[in-house]
């Protein structure tokens, strides 16, 4: 059996996974959280009608015919409340951003423009009615909702945050997240070296790629393949919201983390999924929190948490867009392929004219984690596919860690 399909392990657990509550936090700490709240503007912003550019706000019946001269009655610069009205024949020196007076109803920018004597202007080209003037309420009105719930929070919507005075907003919280790797033949980072060992790679990894989505997560360390300390390790990880653990899920004698898991209360929703790398990948909940099984081979649990975790963390963070963003690219060398797994090619991309190529990162052995740490996308070959000729086009998964996508790759 080769167990469940990409897209159908994805669906499997994310009909599982709920957004979590929320918090109120300061705006200098909302970046790349989700807004669990609908914002409204506070104020008309701009407040009044204003000037965009420096120049002069005149009356654009008096400039019908250029060059004219009119009278300068005022000079208004930002932050002014101006009591002048502009009367026929007269104008007022304005600065960008500033109210526009009473009776003018255009501005003319400066490089139009002459001064002959301190209070009088030489106006060179007509100008038409509201003329580089910015209307009241044209970048949001009072009361509008400027931004919804489920708002990811880039900087631009920081911005708009600050511009109605939200010092604390509400959003979702974010998944506590626990890493656990297992192995005797492990050797932690702390450890001595032992060139018999295996460094343990993928808490750091499983790490960094949590840390990509803007999560701390709590490295649990190394969990022996002897029962009682799987379990209690695991008992720790099961106060999480989420727990990745890697290794020890594929079917040998020493693979205790299912049996271990099922006496723990998890409840197991899948294990095994038709996927190269990545097959022995396992899911499962516990009533606080969703368990990852990813494999112990560095590569494939680093291509299982793109597919399934990330997504999950995601979703449990209240964002809208759950999936790596992906585009096409043209292969520039051949990739074989037997039908029955989907696979996941790590590739470099560069791009030529409005064309990317992607090239393979090199040998793509599940434990030659030279391959992931080079790669910048992941090229997708469906389960179906017969392999790729060179020049032919397929999806790519990125890897840059910011862009999202709503929907999964392929769909
Ligand atoms: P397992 O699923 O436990 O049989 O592990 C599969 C392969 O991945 C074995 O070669 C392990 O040594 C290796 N492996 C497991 N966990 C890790 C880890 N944390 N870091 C690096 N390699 C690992
Ligand atoms: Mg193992």
């Amino acid at each position: 059996m080769e167990g469940l399909s990409v897209a159908d392990a994805q669906r499997c657990i994310l009909e599982t996974i709920r957004q979590l509550g929320s918090e109120e936090v300061p705006l200098q700490q909302a970046l790349g959280r989700t807004l669990a709240e609908d914002v409204q503007a506070n104020r008309d912003q701009p407040p009044y009608d204003v000037s965009a550019m420096d120049g002069y706000a005149l009356r654009s019946a008096d400039v019908t015919q250029s060059p004219t001269v009119l009278k300068v009655i005022a000079d208004i610069k930002a932050g002014d409340l101006p009591t002048c009205t502009v009367q026929a024949g007269q104008c007022a020196r304005i600065m960008t951003g500033a109210p526009v007076p009473q009776g003018a109803d255009a501005v003319i920018r400066v490089e139009d423009t002459q001064a002959l004597t301190a209070d009088t202007v030489q106006i060179n080209v007509p100008v038409k009615p509201r003329n580089d003037i910015r209307d009241r309420g044209e970048s949001m009105r009072c009361g509008a909702t400027i931004l919804p719930r489920g708002t990811e929070l880039t900087p631009g919507a920081v911005g708009l945050l600050a511009m109605v005075k939200r010092a604390q907003v509400a959003v979702y919280r974010r998944p506590r997240v626990a890493i656990l790797s297992t192995g005797d033949e492990l050797e932690g980072l702390d450890e001595p070296f032992d060139a018999n060992k295996i460094p343990d790679a993928n808490s750091y990894a499983l790490m960094a790629q949590v840390q990509a989505l803007g999560i701390e997560p709590v490295l649990l360390g190394i969990a022996r393949d002897r029962p009682e300390h799987l379990r209690e390790m695991l008992q720790r990880g099961l106060q999480f919201d989420a727990l990745l653990v890697s290794g020890g899920t594929s079917v040998g004698v020493h693979d205790f983390v299912r049996p271990t898991l099922e006496q723990l209360g998890v409840q197991m929703k899948f294990w095994g999924v038709a996927m190269k790398p990545g097959h022995p990948m396992a899911f499962g909940t516990a009533p606080l929190t969703w368990v990852f099984g990813l494999p112990g081979n560095p590569v494939s649990s680093m291509v299982c948490f793109e597919q399934f975790v990330a997504p999950a963390l995601r979703c449990m963070s209240g964002l809208p867009r759950l999936y790596r963003r992906t585009l096409n690219a043209r292969l520039a060398h051949a990739i074989k392929h037997r039908p029955g797994r989907s696979e996941f090619v790590r590739v470099t991309l560069r791009q030529e004219g409005d064309t990317y190529i992607a090239t393979s990162t090199g040998a793509q052995g599940s434990g030659i984690l030279s391959s992931m740490a080079h790669a910048e996308g992941l090229l997708i070959i469906p389960a179906a596919s017969n392999g790729f000729a060179a020049g032919d086009t397929a999806l790519v998964q990125l890897l840059d860690g910011t862009a999202f996508q709503s929907s999964p790759a392929g769909e």
